[in-house]
């Protein structure tokens, strides 16, 4: 049995296994006798969280709401599969990513050509369509109920242009997808060190520091990251966020990565970076720190390159 944390406020932290223990969440927000999934991984994923389901008494039909913060894969790539099983649940999505959901195929697409036709198919399998009378669309500020309990949506762009936050008052806490970085449990950092998620398409970073001010005007108390797991003192750990994204901003201006051999070098440099300020965070080699971080650095450096020559062609 895949276990799973018991936070608070009904609120269960659910280990996904996509890609490796510990590395993707599957929140589960319990109230009353209402449910809302916050994030579906993947479809392999799924007999993990219905496990999870048996063991708290938990039948399909109390799903109310399937959510996932924007639509890559390692967030959406479950939708399809947990709406078919979840028959009376809807989908709540973004304004930008609903009908990428409707219709798969551009998303399918799109990400192929990030991982490759083969790896694509290893870590999400088929991605299944919704009905479009299912989806529900949040737009900037609108109030979702799970069980009378108030679930507010904020559009948050800077990772992705269709990401939303949600800020759950009665925990006083924000299922933040990628807008608040990651930060994995595995590396045992010491104050939760963490780093920004510049993956591409649509990475831009002052569009994410003003994501960033605009969810800590609710002065949350938690974070709920999906790269991973729940993290106290938001405010004070943002600082370290924004001084991140102006230090990669600076990189791209040195390096300008406009071609393979600067691209390269923004790589290595991103990586030399990492060492640098996880220093004294983690309780693992440099050798491991890179290996785990290895998927993530290439494609934050991806997502700055990209934003980069945008920032050219304006
Ligand atoms: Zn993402």
């Amino acid at each position: 049995m895949h276990k799973f944390q018991v936070l608070h406020d009904g609120i269960y932290c659910i280990d996904s296994g996509y890609v490796q223990d510990e590395y993707a969440a599957i929140y589960l927000l319990r109230e009353g006798d209402e449910v809302a999934i916050i994030e579906t991984a993947t479809q392999h994923c799924l007999p993990r969280l219905l496990e999870v389901l048996t063991e708290l008494a938990i039948s399909y039909q109390q799903i109310k709401y399937v959510i996932a913060t924007h639509i890559h894969l390692d967030h959406a790539g479950g939708i399809g599969a947990m709406m078919e099983i979840f028959d009376q649940a809807r989908l709540i999505a973004h304004p930008r990513g609903a009908k990428h959901l409707i219709d798969p195929a551009k998303l399918i697409k799109g990400s192929m050509a990030i991982y490759g036709e083969e790896t694509f198919k290893r870590l999400y399998g088929d991605i299944k369509a919704v009905d479009e009378s299912r989806v529900d669309i949040a737009e900037d500020g609108d109030i979702y109920t799970v069980g009378g309990r108030d679930l507010l949506f904020l559009d948050t762009p800077g990772h992705a242009r269709h990401h939303f936050c949600i800020y759950d008052a009665k925990s006083k806490g924000i299922f933040s997808g990628d807008t608040f970085g990651t930060s994995y449990p595995v590396l045992h950092y010491q104050q939760h060190g963490l780093i920004p998620s510049s993956s591409p398409a649509h990475f831009d970073p002052e569009a994410m520091n003003n994501s960033l001010d605009k969810i800590l005007v609710y002065q949350p108390d938690y974070m709920y990251l999906t790269h991973y797991g729940e993290i106290d003192q938001p405010a004070a750990k943002a600082i370290e966020l924004k001084q991140w994204l102006s230090d990669m901003q600076n990189l791209c201006q040195k390096l300008n990565p406009v071609d393979k051999a600067s691209r390269l070098k923004l790589e290595s440099a991103l990586r030399q970076m990492t060492v640098d300020k996880l220093a004294g965070q983690v309780c693992c080699s440099e050798a491991e720190l890179l290996a785990l971080l290895d998927t993530d650095i290439k494609l934050n450096a991806q997502g700055l390159a990209v934003w980069w020559e945008s920032t050219l062609n304006e």
